[in-house]
């Protein structure tokens, strides 16, 4: 039987990955440390509106944005499901396949705060540690992670120095002819331009 390990799962549309995806990666695996980081492109998330780009080219921006963490492992599971995915069976199958492991779940704080309203929510947190990045968002001031929607109140904090980056202003950018460089790691923005990605109809 194999030794009880830290997995993390962090997942997102990563539509597409940008640097405070991978600072917050990082910071992941060395504050909880984690022997594993499982990265989880999302399928069809209920809970985002826009339509996300083809899942072949999310993943294989988000391969390059994290190859340079030895502990990610990129895990395919969630595009590969029909229908909505939902992270409470994620964290079941992973249950299921590594039962000595202690599941960790990061997410950033806007997630946070809708966190009740996901699915099983209760069940996710006695499945997973939920660990918590700060996340700069009109609502809420910086240093303000709002955990009253995480049921039981039990959650880690990630430290994350403020990253003003999101991948809808990326997209924006692009659309409107702006430069994205200096938002994601430079093997996305080649794949972005090699693809010709996010640029109007
Ligand atoms: P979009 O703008 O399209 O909604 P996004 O930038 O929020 O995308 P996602 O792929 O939806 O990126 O995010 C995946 C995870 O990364 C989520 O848990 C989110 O909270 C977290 N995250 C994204 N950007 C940041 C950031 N700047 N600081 C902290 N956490 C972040």
């Amino acid at each position: 039987m194999s030794a009880a390990r830290r997995l993390g799962i962090f997942g997102g549309a990563f539509d597409p990955p940008h640097h405070a995806h991978v600072a917050l990666a990082r910071a992941a695996i060395e504050q909880l440390q984690l022997d594993e980081l499982r990265i989880l492109p999302t399928g069809l998330a209920w809970h985002k509106v826009q339509p996300l780009s083809d899942a072949a080219h999310r993943l294989a921006m988000t391969r390059l944005a994290f190859a340079d963490l030895p502990q990610v492992v990129i895990d395919e599971r969630e595009l590969c499901r029909e229908g909505p995915t939902y992270t409470v069976d994620t964290l079941r199958e992973l249950h299921r396949e590594h039962p000595q492991d202690t599941l960790v779940l990061v997410i950033g704080a806007d997630q946070a705060d809708t966190f009740d309203q996901w699915r099983e929510s209760d069940e996710i947190t006695r499945l997973a540690i939920i660990s918590i990045a700060d996340r700069p968002r009109a609502q809420a001031p910086a240093g303000a992670v709002d955990a009253a929607h995480v049921p039981g109140g039990q959650w880690v904090p990630i430290a994350l120095a403020p990253l003003a980056v999101s991948a809808t202003d990326i997209r924006e950018r692009r659309a409107a002819g702006l430069g994205i460089d200096h938002l994601v790691p430079a093997p996305v923005a080649r794949y972005i331009d090699l693809h010709h990605l996010y640029l109007p109809a």
